[in-house]
């Protein structure tokens, strides 16, 4: 993509009210706008991060066997009703059509999932069964902040299981636990494991991953060599104690919560007269698990853990393209000519390698510019085109994590970015 072509520009300053490294650099490197408090337009940049975040948390709960749905926002009353939370859930939106209906927007999804499984679901053959979606969330949160840590509509991958007996559901949701621990890692994001009930013996556990940076909200006491965590308001150990799975060193830090996954129990098969029938024909509860990440979140909390004073840092795995190439003008005809056609050259044998690649080919922006939106925007590898670089029939490497920059011969480029790329 040519930078000139994109409508949503870089800015030179910061946003003033920016509470956060997220919502700092996000906003100033045009990859989200905010519309008001709590709620984000995400421009091409960001959409391209979210969708690639999204991308890998779907291959993950594909490969658990769970099917994509879509389901719907506008929820009828009823549903909430049912399960109590109508009036309960001080975060649910609610609204009222012209002819005087309620419905609510969706905040969570086990309202619409369960009556939906209840429709398909007649025996224990038909269990058990795990379906997902990727979805905007509306939560009527008193405190929108920290970027797009904490919005008013967000977006999730929301996962629901059901099961014929509680060892199948234990099983499900510990290989699930692990799902989601390779899908933040793919993300370039390390992740503890807090117990948030007691463990996994405990009647109805739930997990929290938690990101650790000094912008989270949540203070939790975790091992420094293993994923282990555990919520410091519950928690049974302290400060310097040892680590009950790998003998590591506890410590209280600072955590954002990116995923929860819950097991449910019977609490919404009750709720919707959820049955199956057994083997022997006798009707019994079905049981369910459920499984959140917050993949706005998600993309916010890398932010987070990864920027310097400059910039965005971005793992490879969900840059929003992997090269980022500067051309330099030239006051000379000839030399801008042979700039932008050999520029235009090596970005079609980029791409045509699967190389996703930003052009920054505008002629009126200075090299400090173009150098401090490329350290802004985070892209992992700068490619730099100068009539100085060509004198040397080569281009200026330098990568977003390093401080050096080296010449590549313009007939090695493709090669050594391809394998820049797979590493
Ligand atoms: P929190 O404690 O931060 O309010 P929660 O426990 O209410 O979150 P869950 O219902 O567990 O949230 O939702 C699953 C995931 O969705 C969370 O782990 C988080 O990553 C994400 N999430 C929840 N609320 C928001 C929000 N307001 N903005 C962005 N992401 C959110
Ligand atoms: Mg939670």
């Amino acid at each position: 993509m040519k930078y000139s072509s994109c409508f949503s520009k870089t800015s030179k300053t910061p946003p003033t009210d920016a509470d956060s490294a997220n919502a700092k650099f996000l906003i100033q490197a045009g990859f989200v706008d905010q519309t008001m408090a709590g709620v984000y337009t995400w421009l091409p940049f960001g959409l391209a991060v979210l969708r690639k975040v999204e991308q890998i948390v779907r291959e993950e709960m594909n490969a658990l066997g769970a099917l994509e749905i879509f389901m719907p926002s506008l929820h009828p009353k009823e549903f909430w009703e049912a399960t109590n939370r109508w009036d309960n859930v001080d975060i649910l939106f609610k609204i009222k059509s012209q002819t005087e209906k309620d419905y609510a927007l969706g905040a969570s999804h086990e309202e619409v999932v369960t009556p939906l499984a209840k429709k398909f679901l007649e025996s224990y053959k038909d269990l058990p069964f795990a379906t997902y979606q990727i979805n905007t969330k509306f939560r009527d949160e008193l405190r929108a902040k920290s970027g797009v840590l904490r919005g008013r509509e967000f977006r999730m991958k929301d996962m629901y299981s059901f099961h014929t007996t509680q060892e199948d559901l234990t099983a499900f949701y510990q290989k699930t636990l692990h799902a989601y621990v390779r899908a933040y890692n793919r993300c370039g994001l390390n992740v503890k494991v807090v117990e948030a009930s007691g463990g996994i013996f405990t009647k109805n556990p739930s997990h929290e991953f938690q990101a650790l940076t000094d912008a989270g909200e949540d203070t939790i006491l975790a091992c420094d060599k293993c994923e282990f965590g555990q919520n410091s308001e519950v928690a049974t150990l302290k400060e310097g104690d040892a680590c009950p799975t790998c003998g590591g060193v506890l410590s209280i830090v600072k955590g954002i919560e990116v995923g929860n996954i819950f097991d449910l129990g019977t609490k919404y098969s009750d709720a919707f007269d959820l049955n199956f029938t057994d083997e022997n024909g006798d009707r019994k509860r079905v049981l369910m698990g459920c499984y959140g990440i917050g993949t706005s979140r998600l993309v916010g909390s890398i932010v987070e853990a990864s920027h310097d004073d400059r910039g965005m840092i971005w793992p490879k795995s969900i840059a929003p393209f992997q090269v980022h190439f500067i051309t330099l003008n030239s006051k000379d005809d000839a030399v801008r000519e042979n700039i932008m056609g050999t520029a235009d050259d090596l970005v079609r044998e980029l791409e045509s390698n699967g190389i996703e690649v930003l052009w920054d080919d505008r002629a009126d922006v200075s090299p400090g510019a173009k150098f401090a939106d490329a350290d802004l925007i985070g892209i992992p590898l700068r490619i730099l085109i100068s009539e100085k670089s060509l004198k040397e029939d080569s281009v200026e490497w330098k990568e977003r994590t390093g401080t050096e920059s080296r010449l590549v011969k313009l007939t090695d480029l493709v090669e050594e970015a391809m394998q820049f790329v797979k590493e």
